[in-house]
């Protein structure tokens, strides 16, 4: 299956198909604050700018490794291939789960 969460996706929480955008933890502001901060540090003092900067890259890290793809009208990450079993089911009327709890 070549199909991505960047393509047109479906959301098991809300029923949207369309989009879905990229959702980082952490914050921008905190990321570019560390990074001033250690250049000014580096600046000042070696090593406890150093330690920011190192900080800054690990920060920068954790936002990268956990960057995922939400539904962009709910925000949910329950996403699925428009064109998945689940999915038309969903279009054809059904419910989102199987019948069946066999089958979750
Ligand atoms: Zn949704």
């Amino acid at each position: 299956m070549n199909w991505r969460l960047q393509d047109k996706a479906l959301c098991v929480r809300c029923g949207t198909t369309g989009y879905a955008k990229k959702y980082m933890s952490g914050s921008f502001i905190i990321e570019l604050f560390l990074v001033i901060a250690g250049v000014f540090g580096l600046l000042l003092f070696i090593i406890p700018g150093l330690m920011l900067i190192g900080f800054a890259l690990l920060y920068s890290m954790w936002r990268i490794t956990t960057k995922k793809w939400v539904c962009g009208a709910c925000g949910a990450s329950d996403l699925i291939p428009p064109d998945s079993p689940v999915a038309v089911r969903l279009a054809a009327g059904g419910t989102n789960l199987p019948a069946d709890p066999k089958d979750r």
